[in-house]
């Protein structure tokens, strides 16, 4: 199994998942070129890409997904209110409306519900011989989706803000009490407390959607490590970036 970030946080994101002979991207919010040259530096070829399963429909989650079907021809998966809001230059015969859990090859899809300010946002837990779950852009934890989080090898959470770097900062008011709200964004706390209630810890943690005006790398690690260490628990955490792939073979 191969677990990419190659993009994440505000400017774009993008996130590369191989499992079972299956190829897939989750999201395309930053350029094609750079989904391109990014998979070819993990060793794949874009072309080959089975899917491209989107959450939703924010710039950077699909800031190059009408340069990437145009290149390749890629299925996109998302629910049927997030492709509604898709460029209208992509194919309706590329589009794969998703409600429930759907497989592709020997792999399971389950979309799961996520509290955000978009049209029906989801993030993705994908099962195989391992298990795989992304999770970004969401304000809160929900019971549902501290559920669909259990049972990952490897998850991709967000770890967006500090609350009080957030408070201080520099952001007009609406666009702080956005993010701080129920569909914005979910702070490294709220991330590291989805984790440390897991039944079964992961193997690996990316911390992830980093604000970069908000929250650092090292802030965000020693926050969620400090809460974790505190109950007993210890995971692999690594901070995924936006400017550079970090990636995990196991
Ligand atoms: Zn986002
Ligand atoms: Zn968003």
């Amino acid at each position: 199994m191969q677990v990419s970030v190659l993009a994440s946080g505000s400017k774009g994101n993008a996130v590369f998942v191989a499992m079972d002979g299956v190829r897939l991207l989750i999201d395309a919010g930053i350029s094609a070129t750079r989904i391109k040259k990014a998979l070819a530096a993990e060793g794949v070829d874009a072309a080959d890409l089975d899917a491209v399963l989107i959450t939703h429909e924010h710039s950077d989650h699909i800031a190059g997904l009408r340069t990437l079907t145009k290149w390749y021809q890629l299925p996109i998966y998302s629910r049927r209110a997030t492709l509604a809001q898709l460029p209208p230059e992509i194919p309706e015969a590329l589009r794969r409306e998703t409600a429930g859990a759907f497989r592709i090859a020997g792999v399971q899809i389950m979309p799961f519900s996520i509290p955000h300010d978009a049209a029906d946002p989801v993030g993705y837990r994908i099962t195989g011989t391992r298990q795989v779950t992304t999770c970004t852009d969401l304000g809160f934890v929900t019971s549902s989706v501290q559920a669909a989080l259990d049972g990952a090898d490897v998850l991709v959470l967000e770890a967006n803000h500090d609350p009080a770097v957030l408070k201080e900062g520099r952001y007009p008011w609406p666009l702080k009490r956005r993010i701080l709200g129920t569909r914005g964004h979910l702070a490294n706390a709220d991330a590291a407390w989805a984790i440390a209630r897991l039944q079964k810890p992961p193997q690996q943690v990316f911390l992830a959607h980093l604000s970069a005006e908000n929250n650092r790398p090292e802030l965000a690690r020693e926050t969620v490590a400090t809460i974790l260490a505190r109950q007993g628990i210890d995971v692999p955490l690594a901070v995924a970036s936006q400017e550079q792939p970090v990636r995990l073979h196991c």
